[in-house]
């Protein structure tokens, strides 16, 4: 079962081959076995899960199962789930038991999806190792000297290594897509405003996007179909026709144009992942797609303009965490004043008190013109280079990430080194254009290399039957590490 793809255990729930309750508890006793070691996971409710299988069970039987009912998907604890403690990775909000459930939590509940755990995340979505987390760096299920990327990476992690059927994550510059790609797995990151933000603890807000992280491109339309969809509570959620994202699936993809970025294959890029990507496009080659060499000529900007513009909104994000609402409050302080230092002293990890410095200098008077309204300006050129690209072509593809998993502590003193590791997918996230990765093979020490797939706006469908025809040719996605 640990194996089966989300259509086959809703096949084998709807024909009892097994039960929402026993599948939650063979992954409930997975988690117990193997979490000790990944450290994928932050908090655990087995009672909670259990009451959704026995409620997903009640639906199965009295015949109105939807495509998800029963199914235990993890979620990345960045989403408030009433009575679930919610910490997004922080001493923050160690102690937060959130009251309400995000859209997307909703949204798997009324699916009738079963919540089997909230996943391990780098602070507040803070960086690209998952070692930023307050509760621990998690490991790498393909070698646990090794990190499994981030910020979702508990989400990538428990994937990989099949300690749950599939789980979200969240985007703001890579982080679906390069944790996806370092533990060997498939995520994808939507366009701007298909998927609510409401609920979903806010780091850089124009940039923040939700998003499905499963083991098949298949799997990740039918979350997608569940996850995406207008809510009034998100100011910049998207008005648009329901969607299904599986309808386009098995298309062929003859005369498929696919864009490559000379940007994406230039110094900086390994070897060993160069190799794989160029496999994967000849690959492509054979299904009939015809390629096209195309430019990005602002996206070597896209770190440094991320960097000014993330940091911006984070700082203005995380000002609510004061000690007074909610969250951590220092145990000793003078006076108020006193007390908010010393709350958000004790509360924040060092990135996100570095992200706080650096987002509102960038914001002060004086230096707003400098760099925010600057960055803002050449934001707009990396879109449009993108726009003029999709002229010539359907999607564009690359590497996810310029090296496979480097070692735990490589490049926890050196942030910048860190940072570059988003250098192929932070300037999507700017132009708000959906892209995902999908694994296509094996580099230097045997670890997952990841393909990253980009489209052009709402174009989540296309972007899935491009990945799913490559699934159906290659093996990649179904290859599991030994644990
Ligand atoms: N690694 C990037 C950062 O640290 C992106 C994180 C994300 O997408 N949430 O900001």
């Amino acid at each position: 079962m640990k194996n089966a793809s989300l259509k086959q255990l809703s096949t084998a729930l709807a024909a009892k081959q097994v039960s929402s309750v026993e599948l939650t508890q063979s992954y409930l006793d997975r988690i117990a076995q193997l979490n000790p070691k990944l450290n994928a996971f932050i908090t655990l409710n087995p009672e909670m899960s259990l009451a959704q299988a026995r409620a997903a069970d009640a639906r199965i039987a009295a015949g109105n199962a939807d495509a998800l009912t029963g199914i235990p998907f993890a979620q990345k604890d960045i989403f408030c789930a009433k009575g679930w403690l919610t910490t997004c990775g922080s001493k923050m909000l160690h102690n937060f038991v959130s009251p309400y459930d995000a859209h997307v939590i909703l949204q798997f509940n009324n699916a009738g999806a079963v919540n089997l755990g909230k996943t391990n995340m780098d602070e507040f979505a803070m960086g690209s190792s998952n070692e930023t987390s307050h509760y621990g760096a998690v490991k790498n299920p393909w070698d646990t000297a090794r990190v499994p990327g981030g910020s979702s990476g508990g989400t990538a992690a428990a994937v990989a290594a099949r300690l749950c059927a599939a789980a979200t994550g969240t985007d703001t510059g890579g982080s679906i897509r390069q944790p996806a790609a370092l533990c060997g797995i498939s995520g994808l990151k939507p366009t701007y405003g298909v998927v609510s933000r409401y609920g979903m603890i806010a780091f850089a807000s124009s940039l923040d996007q939700a998003g499905p992280m499963a083991r098949s491109a298949e799997d990740l339309a039918l979350m997608l179909n569940v996850m995406a969809g207008f809510d009034e509570r998100d100011s910049t959620s998207l008005q648009r026709d329901k969607e299904d994202y599986t309808r386009d699936l098995n298309k062929p993809l003859t005369g498929l144009r696919i864009g490559l970025p000379k940007e994406f294959f230039a110094e900086g890029l390994d070897g060993d992942v160069a190799k794989a990507v160029e496999e994967a496009i000849a690959e492509y080659k054979k299904l009939g797609a015809t390629i096209v060499p195309i430019s990005l000529p602002n996206s070597k900007l896209s770190v440094p303009v991320y960097y000014v513009l993330a940091p911006a909104e984070a700082s203005s994000n995380l000002s609510r965490f004061d000690g007074v609402r909610y969250g951590y409050r220092a145990p000793q302080y003078d006076d108020l004043a006193d007390m908010y230092e010393k709350s958000r002293a004790q509360g924040f990890g060092a990135e996100v008190k570095r992200r706080i410095m650096i987002g509102t200098y960038v914001l002060s008077h004086g230096y707003y013109d400098a760099y925010y309204l600057q960055a803002q300006k050449i934001r707009r050129l990396i879109a449009q280079d993108f726009t003029e690209a999709y002229k010539q072509c359907d999607v564009i593809m690359g590497p996810t990430s310029p090296s496979t998993a480097f070692k735990l502590g490589e490049k926890g003193d050196d942030p910048v080194q860190m940072y570059l590791s988003d250098i192929y997918t932070i300037a999507v996230n700017l132009a708000g254009l959906p892209g995902m990765s999908i694994p296509c093979g094996f580099g230097a020490n045997n670890m997952p290399v990841g393909l990253q797939i980009i489209g052009n706006y709402f174009d989540e469908a296309r972007m899935l039957n491009v990945a799913h025809q490559f699934q159906l040719a290659t093996d990649w996605h179904s290859r599991a590490p030994q644990l």
